[in-house]
This record gives structure tokens, C-alpha cells and sequence, in this order.
């Protein structure tokens, strides 16, 4: 039988999930600036080196590379917002597809994970 999380392990989840979505505000931050109109919608700022071409260039490399970073970042802040939510509401560790406890070595590896391993491995056979 897989071990499942204890109280206190649980709280340390919670504690890094906490400091990691600091992180990426943070970072978020760098990248982007807060869109007016909409508090959830960041977009990437517009780098301003220029009127050379390479400069115009250079702008649009840099201004692709924030709004992927950007992407990702968004991704990875939704993964630890799903995460401390399901810790709120009690739902934290168990999978979502198959409702079995997440084994608690799986959680400390990757502490965002909504589904066990099983049912991970067969979504990814299936794709
Ligand atoms: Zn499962």
C-alpha cells in the first residue's frame, strides 16, 4: 500500500507552493505589466531600445521571449492555484480521475499533481 501524506508533510507542501506562486508573481511582474481593464489579463511589455532595425529586432526577439516566459509562468501559477485550492477544500492528493489517494512520494516530487501515476501514465499512452 502506497503511503499516503501525513499532516505535516502536507504543510510543507502548502508552505513551498505558497513561496513558489510569490516567486512567480514576482516574476510575472518582470515580464509584464498589469492590463487597466482586466486585473487577470498581464500582458507583455513591449521592450523600447530603438529606431534602428536591429534594435526593432532586437525588441521583438526580447518581446516573444517574455510573453512565452509569460505563458508559462500563467501556467505554472494556475498548476498552484488548483493546488492550494484542493489543500483548502480537502481534496488535495486525491486523484481526479480515479479519486485514490496521490501516493505522498509523487506529491513531494511534484507537489501540484491532480492525479496519480496510474492514471497519468495511461492519459499519456492514450495521446
Ligand atoms: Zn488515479
Amino acid at each position: 500500500m502506497e503511503q499516503e501524506l501525513n499532516k505535516e508533510a502536507l504543510e510543507q507542501i502548502k508552505d513551498d507552493l505558497i513561496t513558489r506562486k510569490n516567486q512567480i508573481l514576482h516574476d510575472l511582474q518582470e515580464v509584464a505589466k498589469q492590463d487597466n481593464h482586466d486585473a487577470d489579463n498581464l500582458g507583455a511589455k513591449f521592450p523600447e531600445y530603438g529606431d534602428k532595425p536591429d534594435e526593432n529586432a532586437q525588441e521583438i526577439t526580447d518581446y516573444s521571449t517574455s510573453l512565452m516566459t509569460e505563458k508559462v509562468l500563467e501556467k505554472t501559477l494556475e498548476d498552484i492555484d488548483g493546488a492550494l485550492k484542493r489543500i483548502e477544500n480537502g481534496t488535495y492528493g486525491i486523484c481526479k480521475y480515479c479519486y485514490k489517494p496521490i501516493s505522498a512520494k509523487r506529491l513531494i516530487a511534484r507537489p501540484v499533481a491532480s492525479s496519480c501515476i496510474a492514471c497519468k501514465t495511461e492519459l499519456q499512452e492514450n495521446e
